[in-house]
Parts: C-alpha cells; structure tokens; sequence
C-alpha cells in the first residue's frame, strides 16, 4: 500500500538511536513521502537537515503556539525559500495549555499566515481548543490553503473548514476509543483529507503508550477505511494524492532535491 505520511518529527531526539534505518524500513514498507513538520527554531533547523538529507523527506517551517513568544520572521522567511520546505507550519492557537499568552499566541499565529499568503506556502494548523479562533485569522489573512492537523472539532466545525476550502487531517487519535471523530470522517469527501501520525505522539490503538512512526500510519488508514465502508488501498490512495497536490510535491525531486533556494 502506497503512503504518504503528512505529519511526523523524525528529527526529534525520541529517534535518535535508530533514525536512520526506521526511515529506511519506512520507504522500504510503502511510505513514499514524510513531511517533517518544525515549530520552533531548533527543529526548523533540524528538519530542514532531515530533508536535505533524504530525497523524499520534505520540511516545513513555523513557530507552534507553545513557542510563539522565541517568535523569528527572518528566519521563517528564510526557510520559506528553502527548495525543501513546502508548507508553513506547525502554527496555530493552543487554549488547552496555554504556554504563550494568548495575545501573543494570535498575533503570532497571523503573522506567520501572512508569511504563508506572500510566499506561496500551504499552512499546516495546530488548533488545540481554539477553533473559532483559528478559522477566524486565517479567514482574516486570506488564507486559500491550510490543513487542520489532527482534526479535533465536531462535525458542525468540520464542515466551516471544508467550506472555507481547507483541507482536514487525522492521526491515530481516531482509532481510541473515546474518539467522537467518526462523523466527522464519514462527512469528509475523498478529495479533502490526509493521514498523518504526529509521531512520535499519538500512537494509534493498540500502540498506545508506544513510541508512534510513520511505520503504523496504515492504521490510520485501515480506520478511516472501516468507518467509511471502503478499502485501506482506496484511502491510502485518496490521502496519496490529496497530499501530492496539497504540498505541491515536485514531479522530479532527484533535481529539485539540490539543496538550495527557490528563486
Ligand atoms: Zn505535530
């Protein structure tokens, strides 16, 4: 089955004994694609070296919620012209825990999805308990394209985002049991969402309380095909190309892999 993982943190110390060759089993068992998701200035850093080094692993850049106050325009900025980095992101709004002040939180959050609308970038959302909010600053900044990782509204909310064109994403996370996600995946079309894994967090079920990898990612899928009725292939396939066109991955990244700057 052909994967395209949309959300991981392989750069992240929890793989350093094996990083290297749990990527490798990874391209080996089906996964084709990692996006290796930043938040803050050291894994910008780190994710954009885990890219270069792997030529289909790609990065992205942003400052998350939590360390929105070591906000850094410029280096957002110089990432955003990074052949390797196709989105802005992991950015948004956490009321759950609440590490920045909120004011800073939102202006934080708008500035970088401005930074997104002048560079070109899709937007890859962290909304934890902020929905409202986040739809409405990205609606603010003339956001056309964002991904709302590891969706977590209710179904009233999920069809705001499909209305506004933005695009829904589900982790392990809807394979728990106190998952009230499952309307919401029956109402999500096939052309509107992606799989991801957050690894290492949420491990799906039964891997909860385990380290996550892009290796469990089709269970994901195997759920989402369960409470749709249709096949994992079929899924896998659907948030395949969904991802593709979302991240505008290159058609020929051997050439586009050259480490260097867009322009
Ligand atoms: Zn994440």
């Amino acid at each position: 089955m052909k994967l395209f993982e949309t959300h991981a943190h392989l750069d992240l110390p929890d793989f350093d004994s094996d990083r290297e060759s749990l990527i490798n089993k990874c391209f080996a068992s089906g996964i084709e694609y990692i996006i290796n998701v930043s938040y803050n200035k050291e894994t910008a850093l780190s994710s954009l070296e885990l890219a270069k080094k792997h030529l289909h692993i790609f990065a992205t850049v942003g400052f998350h919620p939590h360390d929105a106050v070591d906000f850094d325009a410029e280096l957002v900025k110089k990432h955003a012209r990074e052949k390797k980095v196709l989105a802005i992101g992991e950015i948004g709004l956490d009321f759950f825990r609440n590490l920045s002040p909120y004011p800073v939180q939102r202006e934080v959050f708008a500035n970088q999805a401005h930074l997104a609308v002048e560079y070109d970038l899709p937007v890859v959302v962290h909304d934890r308990q902020a929905h409202q909010e986040c739809y409405n600053i990205l609606r603010q900044e003339n956001v056309k394209e964002a991904v709302f990782h590891c969706f977590s509204g209710d179904i009233v909310f999920a069809q705001q985002v499909l209305d506004a064109g933005w695009m829904i994403s589900f982790t392990g996370s809807i394979t728990y049991a106190n998952s009230h996600l499952d309307n919401v995946v029956r109402l999500v079309p096939m052309d509107r969402f992606m799989i991801e894994t957050d690894c290492p967090y949420l491990p799906p079920h039964p891997h909860r309380g385990q380290r996550n990898s892009p290796l469990l990612l089709h269970l994901v899928a195997e759920k989402i095909a369960e409470i749709k009725g249709i096949t994992p292939k079929e899924v896998a396939e659907a948030s395949y190309n969904n991802a593709m066109q979302f991240f505008r991955v290159p058609p020929d990244p051997v050439k586009h892999h050259k480490a260097g700057h867009k322009k």
